[in-house]
């Protein structure tokens, strides 16, 4: 059993720690061990896994969810956790969550109904199509459009690096509707998985594989009712979503580095070198003096952030440095744990491999480290003017 002290810390609340000292054993047993070279199998069996134990009702909010609002703190939890476990876990997780958040916190019942149940229990898989090929950092700049004819909208454009694409059966598409220019002319859209007009134009590799896709739109037509909050006001939905999934990828990338610190102890107590194991040299025990302080670091950002959402602040600054901090800290933490494993450490399919490998897009997605500096020091300029 793993010792997880900082369930006690007082962001949480009790049943936040009974929920993932729970997760934690369940998911050693039954999650730990899903991978294979299929990643689209691997995924999708984890999503049904996840959803028939329950786990993913925490992942959207409403009369579906686990709680009335979603639950940031018990999202970064099972981030977390599953991280520690099994990245692609963590990843089928958190894509139900951000796929589907949209709806969760802007849907009308129809969409509600129709959606979240099966988001829930792992019977239907969601994807957040926000980024294009032109259109990553500088998101407002996106081209894809849609045109009103009657109770349609017609979307013609694309979107890339979407998670989930190719596997996915729906899409939050959002798409230029020009009600103004800029950030205050977009829309969002559900589009089904087999609507006409639209294909998955590209299966995208990355160094830790996922399902991911260029999508491509071309005279796709979806009604009105698909469309999630009021036209023009996408660009909102958008980021009420990723203030939500922001902090928990900086849990996901802790749950990276706390695996790592542990493979790290346990590989430094056990090598033997120079009469004595690693773990006796003071420059090891340095090594591991850091990277426990930069994990407990990150970890009180990311609870932080979590728990002010929780109770109802803006957290636009906190959520930024908790993530700036988490990925950027876990990368180190992560690449000190490879330098500790020596030839090892680069070996593939070797934990601190893996994790060497997953922890890197963290840093790009939801927002690049650059972008989320700029979000902290704005933060900083503005409260000055105040
Ligand atoms: C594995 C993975 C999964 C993803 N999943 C999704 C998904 O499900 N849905 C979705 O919509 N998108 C997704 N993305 C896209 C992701 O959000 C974008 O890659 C990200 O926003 C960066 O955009 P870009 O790749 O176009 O890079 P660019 O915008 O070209 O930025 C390149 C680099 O420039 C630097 N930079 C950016 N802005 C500044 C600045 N102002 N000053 C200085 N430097 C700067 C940063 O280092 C950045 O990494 C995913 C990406 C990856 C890698």
């Amino acid at each position: 059993m793993r010792e997880l002290q900082h369930l006690d810390w007082p962001f949480l609340e009790e049943r936040h720690g009974i929920l993932a000292s729970e997760l934690d054993t369940w998911a050693r047993e039954h999650v730990a061990h899903i991978h294979g070279p299929d990643v689209d199998a691997a995924c999708r069996t984890l999503v049904r896994t996840l959803g028939g134990a329950g786990w993913l009702r925490n992942a959207i909010g409403g009369a579906w969810g686990e709680q009335e609002t979603i639950d940031t703190r018990a999202i970064c939890l099972i981030r977390e956790t599953l991280a520690y476990h099994n990245g692609l876990a963590d990843f089928a997780f958190a894509m139900q969550g951000l796929g589907s958040g949209a709806i969760s916190l802007q849907g009308t019942n129809e969409q509600k109904e129709k959606w979240l149940p099966r988001v829930a229990r792992g019977e239907a898989i969601a994807a957040f199509a926000l980024s294009e090929p032109d259109a990553g950092s500088d998101v407002a700049g996106m081209q894809c459009a849609a045109r009103v004819e009657g109770d349609h909208a017609i979307l013609d454009g694309e979107k890339t690096w979407i998670s989930n694409g190719g596997i996915a059966d729906f899409y939050v598409v959002f798409c230029r509707t020009g009600e103004a220019p800029g950030a205050r002319g977009i829309s969002a859209f559900i589009v089904e998985a087999g609507t006409p007009g639209f294909e998955i134009a590209e299966r995208i590799e990355v160094i830790a594989p996922h399902p991911l896709a260029r999508l491509k739109f071309t005279n796709c037509r979806v009604p009105l009712s698909n469309r999630i909050g009021a036209a023009g006001e996408g660009f909102k939905v958008a980021m009420r979503t990723l203030d939500v999934f922001r902090t928990s990828v900086a849990a996901a990338a802790l749950g990276f580095a706390r695996r790592a610190l542990d493979e790290a102890l346990q590989r430094a107590t056990s090598r033997k070198m120079f009469n004595g194991t690693l773990a006796d040299f003071q420059l090891t025990q340095a090594k591991l003096a850091q990277m426990a302080t930069t994990i407990d670091s990150a970890a009180l950002l990311v609870y932080r952030a979590a728990w002010m959402r929780d109770e109802g602040a803006t957290v636009t600054k906190e959520a930024a440095m908790a993530k700036m901090a988490a990925t950027e800290g876990a990368q180190q933490v992560i690449d000190a744990a490879v330098q500790m494993f020596g030839g090892l450490g680069v070996k593939s399919g070797e934990t601190v491999e893996q994790l060497y490998r997953e922890i890197r897009s963290l840093r790009i997605y939801e927002g690049a480290t650059e972008v989320q500096q700029l979000i902290i020091a704005r933060e900083l300029l503005k409260e000055l003017k105040e």
